[in-house]
């Protein structure tokens, strides 16, 4: 195995700046995946909008991922929360299980919100 450093040229998809991307070893990559690494590390303002969406969308991922654990329930609150992002509904709350609420809405600064609230009080009845 060779860890000769190799120089190849990407391309921001946004403003064409090009970046030189460095490659050590036997490591190929492909134009398309130069071109995103440029953008990746494009200063150029589209280019940071762009970081700053997948920054959100991972921030997203992983709180729904961590919070309900069943794939399927992973899914179809990936499609709500969707669906409160693209608007179509202001605000969405579902009864989850006998004793949870969960909350779904954007604020006036576009920033989502998810708020898991348990309904459930205490009881005892003996
Ligand atoms: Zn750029």
């Amino acid at each position: 195995m060779s860890d000769k450093k190799k120089e190849k040229i990407g391309t921001c998809a946004y403003c064409g700046q090009t970046r030189i991307i460095e490659t050590i070893g036997d490591v190929e990559l492909t134009q398309a995946e130069l071109d995103a690494m440029a953008t990746e590390r494009c200063v150029c303002p589209p280019a940071q909008e762009e970081k700053r969406k997948k920054a959100r969308k991972k921030k997203i991922h992983d709180f729904v991922t961590k919070k309900f654990n069943s794939p399927k329930l992973q899914g179809e609150m990936f499609e709500i929360i969707g669906t409160v992002e693209d608007d179509t509904f202001e605000e969405v709350t579902l009864k989850l299980y006998p004793d949870i609420n969960v909350r779904i809405w954007k604020d006036s600064y576009s920033n989502l919100h998810i708020k898991i609230k348990r309904t459930e009080d205490d009881e005892l009845k003996a």
